[in-house]
């Protein structure tokens, strides 16, 4: 039994006299300690037990809620990523799934007339079957295999029959709203001080269509009684609208390119391997524009035809709503979303529409990696640097190992794509353990943008704009040709909210958390400070506490300052921010895609987030505001971070008609990963950054493991840190230890933090060296926390 605790064991229960033995992949409730949890079975055996085990209370399913291939490699990576099983499948099974396969039997009219001839166990059922009402077999009176044979002999007798579980509700209209006929003068006084009634005029004018209360309630917070006031006060206007059903509709509409040469040869790669039912491990590396969307479709098309089924993972599916509807459109009757802003309920009717097999190729973020597709034959996965398919928080798995060992272990095709392919997978494909599958060319032959770097060191000052200019002469020409002719402009500054910080120019204090060592951004136009780490937000103090000065600077730019700026540059141009306090109203990213999309906005201002997979034909030119924040990151992940981040944001620029152009601001023009960038030199950075990895022994060269010990009191966690450093320096050769250190981040969240970092040539080492170092219990007031293969190490 798997129990979702923080415990790298199962637990072992007994089944009840009678009851039938629960099959692996059914959830049961137990008795734990003091405590009654839901775990899953994972292993079952008719075998008698010792007194000292307990009797489980409730088996919840009659069939498994996954397949068994998807519950051996729940175990495979928990025990790979030094995680407990039950919390790997806590984390992939939505906690509200409803019992999987319970039959409900209603009595038929040829029961109500046979009652007086049935057997004692036989009556006692029909007796519970009221006319018109249906229950399931678990609530039917009799015990485990004497009720069942009794229900099986009513069936056959044609006395009750099994009627299908209640579906989850549908309704089939709903309440849509657009702009109301009030003049925007009016509007301010209005709204007066709602600020979350702002959000959806806000909302709406970025979409310039009506949208639905459940789309504007999951963008923006706001619920029916803030609507229904807006309505009264003219701010919008409502009207009824047929509910558009989340399984597109229609037929299936295949795609209508036919595909150049190079996507032919890959996609016949892969659709022969999942005919023949091979494991075909490979990396798609094309060029950004070339196509790789097309070959994932077909692949999945080749998977569907063969019989079999098709997960197409994205790093973030909010971002790429195109993907998912293509996916609907190419596939109305088996495709299926797993999307991380659906609801509960929504993720429960997704996963068993998946687990009943009626949904056979699924789109979704990480967790996606893990639905419960019974006979996958094709495993994709989009962008495959992107670090978001490591799981930060526990259990920290990587998706990219879960679906690797699900391809193995089925016999499917394992494609990762990508532009810029993660080291990892730049040595396996050198290696041969990913076979090469290359896109060299954009479509149609189309040029992959020019890309000039400016050098900000010799960036004049301007007059209306202390220090260096945010844009540079040369992108401010360039944006103001791309606008003058209506084509669209994405604007990539990698730090959000208003500046970095805050400081006082008499004493230098720099407003840091009183919990987190990082400084608060500013927010709110300089009205807030945030520390993004904890969370905790103050009004921004109007004198500096240390020396009571009252000249306190916003230093630095993040997206809300650029916005800023950007409208006092182009005070004509519609523009929108997309960047995690976007992101965070969810449906917000996917607003601000869909407005850049239909053309609503012609200037896209953000994070990374505008980096990613977006295919917008228009957009002729992109600017890097600031290309050096993520070189400095005492991570040996920065330079290979910020190749990408800038190769990927490049190859946004061009992808229509019009060639596109790449400005890159930076105070390090000669960096490396910066001219390889410029260049479109994958091979030739990923030649070089090998070399340093190898040098320097760190992944893909070896397997890394990150332990954090962190506790409110410093001392404790610095004594507990150094115990464990202790005990692996004493175990046999063959690992490298680095620590106790403190770590990047010292405190956090008020937790001072030190780290250890272990490597060695093989993963079975590593987890062998954690087995035998991490203590069960950590020392009162100590949490340690292991992310074996860390993306980031801060
Ligand atoms: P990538 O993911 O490799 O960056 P996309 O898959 O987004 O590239 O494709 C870029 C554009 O080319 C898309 O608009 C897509 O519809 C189009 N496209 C893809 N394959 C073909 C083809 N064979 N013929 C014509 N257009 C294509
Ligand atoms: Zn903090």
């Amino acid at each position: 039994m798997a129990l979702a605790l923080p415990l790298r064991r199962s637990f072992t229960y007994s089944v009840p006299e009678g009851t039938p033995l629960p099959a692996p992949g059914i959830r049961v409730r137990v008795p734990f300690g003091e405590r009654v949890l839901t775990g899953v079975v994972v292993l079952a055996e008719p075998k008698p037990v010792s007194g000292a085990v307990r009797d489980l209370l409730e088996v919840l399913d009659e069939e498994p809620v996954c397949p068994p291939e998807l519950l051996a490699t729940a175990g495979r990576v928990a025990q790979r990523f030094f995680a407990s099983t039950g919390e790997v499948l806590k984390s992939v099974l939505p906690a509200k799934l409803p019992a999987a396969g319970v039959v409900r039997y209603r009595i038929t009219q040829k029961g109500t007339f046979g009652m007086g001839s049935a057997d004692p166990a036989e009556r006692a059922i029909l007796e519970r079957l009221s006319p018109g009402e249906s229950v399931r077999v678990i609530d039917l009176p009799g015990e485990g295999r004497n009720r069942h044979t009794a229900v099986r002999c009513l069936e056959d007798r044609g006395w009750i029959r099994a009627a299908s579980a209640p579906r989850l509700h549908r309704t089939r209209s709903e309440m849509a709203y657009e702009l109301g006929p009030i003049a925007d003068a009016e509007a301010e006084g209005a709204l007066g001080r709602s600020r979350k009634g702002r959000e959806v005029l806000a909302l709406l004018e970025l979409l310039g269509r009506p949208a639905s209360g459940a789309e504007i309630r999951v963008a923006t917070g706001a619920g029916p009684a803030v609507l229904r006031s807006m309505v009264a006060k003219g701010l919008l206007r409502s009207f009824e609208q047929q509910r558009s059903s989340p399984e597109a509709s229609g037929p299936a509409r295949p795609s209508l390119v036919s595909p150049t040469s190079e996507q032919s040869a890959a996609i016949e790669a892969i659709s022969a391997a999942i005919r023949e039912r091979r494991y075909f491990p490979a990396l798609l590396e094309g060029v950004t524009g070339s196509g790789k969307t097309e070959v994932y479709l077909r692949a999945i098309r080749a998977a569907l035809d063969a019989g079999r089924g098709a997960v197409w993972l994205v790093p973030e599916i909010a971002l790429t709503p195109v993907f998912a509807r293509e996916l609907k459109r190419q596939f109305p009757e088996h495709g299926a979303v797993l999307h991380s802003a659906l609801s509960e309920r929504e993720r429960a009717e997704a996963w068993d529409r998946v687990r009943s097999g009626a949904a056979r190729a699924v789109i979704g973020p990480r967790s996606a990696a893990f639905a419960p597709i019974a006979d996958p034959g094709l495993f994709v996965v989009d962008e495959e640097h992107d670090s978001s398919y490591k799981q930060r928080e526990s259990p920290r798995y990587d998706a990219r190992e879960a679906v690797a060992l699900r391809a193995k272990q089925s016999g499917a095709a394992l494609v990762f794509g990508s532009a810029t392919p993660s080291m990892e997978a730049c040595n396996a494909a050198a290696r041969g353990r990913l076979t090469l599958l290359r896109l060299s060319q954009r479509i149609a032959a189309r040029p992959l943008p020019r890309v000039e770097i400016v050098d900000l060191r010799r960036e004049p000052a301007r007059p209306d704009e202390k220090g260096v200019p945010l844009f540079s002469r040369p992108l401010l020409e360039r944006l103001g040709e791309v606008f003058a002719r209506d084509e669209q402009a994405i604007v990539l500054q990698p730090r959000r909210g208003f500046a970095p910080f805050l400081l006082c120019r008499d004493c230098g204090y720099d407003f840091r958390c009183s919990r987190c060592s990082v400084t608060r951004t500013v927010h709110d136009r300089g009205r807030t400070l945030l520390c993004h780490y904890c969370g905790e937000r103050i009004p921004r103090p109007a004198r500096c506490p240390d020396c009571a000065g009252a000249v306190l600077e916003a230093v630095g730019a993040g997206t809300e300052r650029v916005a800023e700026r950007f409208a006092e540059l182009f005070p004509n141009v519609p523009h929108a921010v997309l960047d995690r306090d976007t992101a965070r109203r969810r449906g917000g990213a996917s607003a601000v895609v869909e407005a850049m999309q239909t053309g609503r906005i012609a200037c896209l201002i953000g994070t990374q987030m505008v980096a990613k997979g977006h295919d917008f034909p228009r957009v002729t030119a992109v600017g890097v505001l600031s290309a050096d924040t993520m070189l400095h990151f005492p991570d040996f992940r920065s330079a290979e971070k910020t190749f990408q981040l800038l190769a990927q944001v490049a190859g946004r620029a061009g992808r229509g008609d019009t060639p596109g152009t790449v400005h890159v601001q930076t105070f390090h023009p000669g960096h490396p990963a910066i001219r390889r960038a410029a260049e479109h030199d994958v091979a030739g950075f990923a030649a070089a950054e090998l070399e340093f990895r190898r040098a320097f022994f760190y992944p893909p060269f070896s397997e890394l493991a990150a332990v954090l010990v962190s506790s409110p009191d410093r001392d404790r966690a610095q004594s507990a840190a150094e115990q464990l450093g202790k005990t692996l320096r004493s175990l046999p050769d063959g690992l490298r230890l680095s620590g106790p250190a403190p770590a990047p981040l010292e405190r956090l969240q008020g937790r001072w933090r030190f780290q250890v970092l272990l490597r060695a040539v093989d993963r079975r080492a590593v987890l062998a060296a954690l087995e035998a170092s991490i203590p069960d219990r950590p020392p009162a007031g100590v949490q340690i926390a292991v992310d074996v293969d860390p993306q980031d190490l801060m």
